[in-house]
């Protein structure tokens, strides 16, 4: 669909054809950032007949994973060794799966290299300022009647400010380091050396040294685990903990492959909130005893850590989990326990803070990291909806995808072909949704931005119309439907019908096992016959009907102490 406004054209400064005519113009859209969330809203803007023009500070695409050798002011670092915690058949955007050659869990270089091919293939490249940094972004003075921005640019010293219809903001989350000093009192008497991860590139510099790392979010567990190979001692500090979990599943599959998926989405839906918390907190410890490894974190459902190595690294004793630091003296860390260890080196993988310099606090209000977005997308309080934020949400799964359908929906709304309800009713929505959150996640800093994936894009898909029917499908093409709805929810579902629909969906979504175990089938000696009607499926369908029963009886038992029985069982 293209959006169009009509404009006249002031004869002096066209050619002769063109002047004293009308012509129809596309609506401007600047994007902040060429990072993975700000490609994706290029090429959605194209499709939705807007005209984009993307800002980046600087010289290449890829945002965080674009690693350099050195930490650039305002850009997310990222290690030497970083590699993807969600596979290439999850994390890929829906209309373009990744090479069939790459490895199931990415390099970063190769993340980058996947960025460059989707930037090629749909011709991005050429709406992309580099070297431009966006300094403000301000309401144009008609913006209750328009909606336009006034953006101020910065190319090479030289400012300029220019007008657009509509703004969408990816420049990231991870740039501002969070490294509180009043969590961490006397840190200043520490003599040895500190840096927050952000600062770490690799591991040379550690080698025969004592180091404490703090936190345990992926950052922590693979600096921890990277360290533990060459370090004296490794000593890592939590204050809730964390559940661990591996890459690889039951018989070597990716894991988020295994458990991403409709139906279990689903059931957890279906049952009561209490019961499926216990079985997603059973799934989450199933693999190590996490009280055992000092690991058990305090909320029941706290964001997972992916981990291949940390508990073997703990086995071994190369890494020490210990408590929250107490304190600091001039050579060593004191833990809340008591306990005090010598140390020569910090490293603070304390997370991020929210940081948006180019906007004024009337647009938006930062508390505690919280941002208060519709749907994590759209301020609720602006007179037009002509700001988006992209990719500023941590989903149970990848962010590739649901930046891309943040992105569908913000240019369906830009140009008309989505609503937004009133603000009234978005503050609801976004109460009731913060507190169904807490329930499952926590309130700490660390959870504010977190989501249950599958339902998240379930819901931004359903606003625009290609949310996959998968009773509909059942009926016309039970094959796929069994995909969609017991298979791993990749990201090709939402490509299937409605706008932006792809050819190529169902293809992608039949071969995407065949992707996934392609690079890892270097010694072939015998093709296994596969059959339609094996264990797992016969498995799945029992739990589904299990589920129903469950849900049935749920109903009937509050009183009957049911879920107390079931819940203990469980445990
Ligand atoms: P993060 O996920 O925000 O984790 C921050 C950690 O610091 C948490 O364990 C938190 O503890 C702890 N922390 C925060 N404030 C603290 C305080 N005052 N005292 C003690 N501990 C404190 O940060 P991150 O690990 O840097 O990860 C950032 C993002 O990058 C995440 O989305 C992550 O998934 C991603 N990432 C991905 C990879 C990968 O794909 N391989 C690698 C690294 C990072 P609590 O949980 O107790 O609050």
């Amino acid at each position: 669909m293209l959006t169009t406004r009509r404009v006249k054209i002031s004869t002096f400064s066209l050619p002769y054809s063109l002047a004293s005519c009308w012509v129809t113009m596309s609506k401007r859209v600047a994007i902040i950032g060429a990072g993975c969330s700000g490609l994706t809203a290029i090429k959605c803007c194209l499709e939705e007949g807007l005209e984009p023009t993307c800002f980046e500070q600087s010289d290449g695409i890829g945002g965080l994973w674009r690693f350099t050798e050195t930490v650039e002011e305002d850009r997310a670092s990222i290690y030497k060794s970083v590699f993807t915690n969600t596979s290439k058949e999850m994390m890929g955007y829906s209309d373009f799966p990744m090479p069939e050659d790459f490895p199931v869990f990415l390099h970063h270089s190769r993340i980058l290299e996947y960025l460059h091919l989707y930037a090629e293939h749909f011709s991005l490249y050429k709406y992309i300022t580099f070297q431009t940094k966006v300094c403000s972004v301000k309401q144009h003075p008609d913006f209750a009647k328009t909606g336009k921005w006034n953006i101020q640019i910065e190319h090479k010293g030289n400012r300029k400010m220019d007008i657009f219809d509509a703004v969408i903001v990816c420049n990231g989350h991870y740039n501002e380091p969070y490294l509180p000093s009043d969590c961490f009192a006397g840190l200043e008497n520490f003599k040895g050396r500190h840096i927050h991860s952000r600062s770490y590139k690799t591991y040379e510099e550690y080698r025969g040294k004592t180091v404490v790392v703090v936190g345990t979010g992926n950052s922590a567990g693979d600096i921890s685990v990277e360290l533990s190979h060459i370090a004296k001692q490794v000593y890592l500090s939590t204050r809730h903990g964390s559940w661990v979990v591996s890459r690889i599943s039951r018989g070597g599959f990716p894991i988020d492959m295994t458990v991403s998926r409709r139906y279990t989405m689903w059931i957890k839906n279906v049952l009561p909130r209490s019961l499926a918390a216990k079985i997603s907190e059973k799934i989450m410890s199933s693999w190590f005893h996490h009280s055992n490894f000092g690991l058990e974190p305090k909320f029941r459902l706290k964001h997972p850590t992916v981990n291949d190595y940390l508990p073997s690294q703990i086995l071994q004793g190369s890494i020490k989990v210990k408590p929250d630091i107490k304190s600091f003296s001039e050579t060593s860390v004191i833990f809340e326990d008591g306990t005090v260890v010598d140390a020569d080196e910090i490293i603070f993988a304390t997370g991020y803070s929210l940081k948006y310099p180019f906007l004024d606090d009337d647009i938006i209000k930062l508390q505690n990291n919280d941002i208060s977005l519709y749907k994590y997308v759209f301020p609720i309080y602006l007179e037009k909806p002509t700001l988006a934020f992209l990719g500023l949400v941590q989903p149970l799964g990848p962010i590739m995808p649901t930046a891309e359908i943040q992105a569908r929906w913000a240019t369906r709304v830009f140009n008309g072909a989505a609503e937004l309800p009133s603000a009234k009713k978005m503050e609801n929505y976004c109460m009731k949704g913060k507190d169904r959150k807490n329930k499952w996640f926590g309130t700490g800093r660390t959870q504010v931005l977190q989501t249950h994936y599958i339902d998240y894009i379930s819901d931004i898909s359903s606003e625009i119309g290609v949310h996959p029917n998968t009773i509909y499908l059942f009926f016309t093409d039970p094959r796929l439907a069994w995909h969609v709805f017991f298979g791993p929810c990749t990201p090709y579902q939402l490509r299937l019908k409605g706008p932006g629909k792809w050819s190529g969906a169902r293809n992608a979504i039949l071969t995407q096992w065949d992707r996934t175990i392609k690079p890892t089938r270097t010694r072939v000696l015998h093709e296994h016959p596969k059959s339609w009607l094996n264990i797992r499926r016969l498995l799945v369908i029992g739990s589904l009907f299990s589920a129903i029963w469950l849900t049935k009886a749920s109903f009937n038992a509050e009183k009957s102490g049911f879920i107390e029985w079931i819940t203990s069982w469980a445990s």
